[in-house]
């Protein structure tokens, strides 16, 4: 299917891939000396939903977004209305980042997309929960970079006119405002960023779980339970990552583990919207057990 696409200005810092943001499974060609021939695109999705995190209506509606590559410039792109086929309807929690917005929920969801290669049969991949309408813009994420901090990200393939060294693809990271209109009343959803910050290695993927922890703790003793989503669901994705990055022989068990990460963000997620901060705290226990189970296979 044809989408207008919208270049963003390549002219970012240095950038983290966006693996968090694949569908899950891993890259494959994991190293740095292999990069791909072209960059390569995502899709900005923004979902809606209701008070209730029940789609919401989108009829009358329209939105845009403001991206801000990270030390680039900033771009507003409008939004093209998705509604996929399919009767089955599903809430928010497609990984993305979660925001109150007026009353709303507003959740952005970078997708990768495949690179340009015009592959034949255009509408594969719809993922199971994907009957959700939402709005869409096709983004070019990826830029050419040597790496080196301070050193430009340009947008086709070369030499870094800084230093001369070969220049690599490099993947964007951006923050995100997404403006929404409904008959003239405009909503705002401040602070998304994509990618969320991806682990570098194992420790820090820990480490990174430790602080939502710690940040979803805090939630639960100040009674702001209605906002776990974003960490909890923060975690998950980063149980994503982190099997190909165990150490030698735990990779099994590591995915194991993920996995019931992964199981209890229902549980969290529910409690936490339920206002039940006994079950909030039970389910954030397990979390830390868990995390627990993780570092034990860490040395
Ligand atoms: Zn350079």
């Amino acid at each position: 299917m044809k989408t207008h696409s919208i270049l963003i200005g390549l002219c970012a810092g240095l950038l983290l891939p966006l693996v968090a943001f694949g569908q899950g499974h891993g890259h494959g060609h994991g190293a740095d000396g292999h990069d791909e021939a072209k960059a390569k695109t995502g899709e900005l999705r923004v979902y809606l939903a209701d008070s209730s995190k029940a789609p919401a209506s989108l009829d009358g509606m329209t939105a845009m977004v403001i991206v801000e590559p990270e030390g680039g410039k900033r771009r507003v792109l409008r939004l093209k209305l998705v509604s996929p086929k399919g009767t089955k309807k599903t809430g928010l929690g497609h990984d993305g980042e979660v925001r109150k917005a007026g009353p709303y929920y507003v959740e952005l969801v970078v997708k990768e997309a495949e690179a340009d290669h015009g592959g034949g049969h255009g509408e594969h991949g719809h993922d199971g929960g994907d009957a959700t309408p939402y709005f869409a813009a096709k983004l070019a994420l990826s830029g050419y970079t040597c790496g080196m901090k301070g050193h430009p990200v340009l947008s086709k393939a070369g030499k870094c006119p800084k230093c001369s060294m070969k220049l690599k693809v490099t993947d964007l990271k951006f923050s995100a405002v997404v403006v929404l209109r409904k008959k003239g009343k405009t909503i705002n959803a401040k602070g998304f960023k994509h990618p969320s910050q991806a682990p570098k290695d194992f420790a820090d993927g820990l480490a990174q779980i430790a602080k939502h922890i710690k940040t979803i703790q805090g939630l639960i003793d100040s009674n702001q339970l209605l906002k776990v989503h974003p960490a909890a669901s923060k975690i998950s994705q980063i149980s994503k990552l982190l099997p190909p990055m165990a150490p030698k022989g735990k990779e099994g068990a590591v995915e194991a583990t993920c996995k019931a990460i992964r199981a209890l963000f229902s549980e969290i997620d529910e409690a936490g919207d339920n206002k039940r901060k006994k079950e909030a705290q039970a389910a954030l226990d397990k979390y830390s057990a868990k995390l627990k189970e993780l570092k034990a296979y860490a040395r």
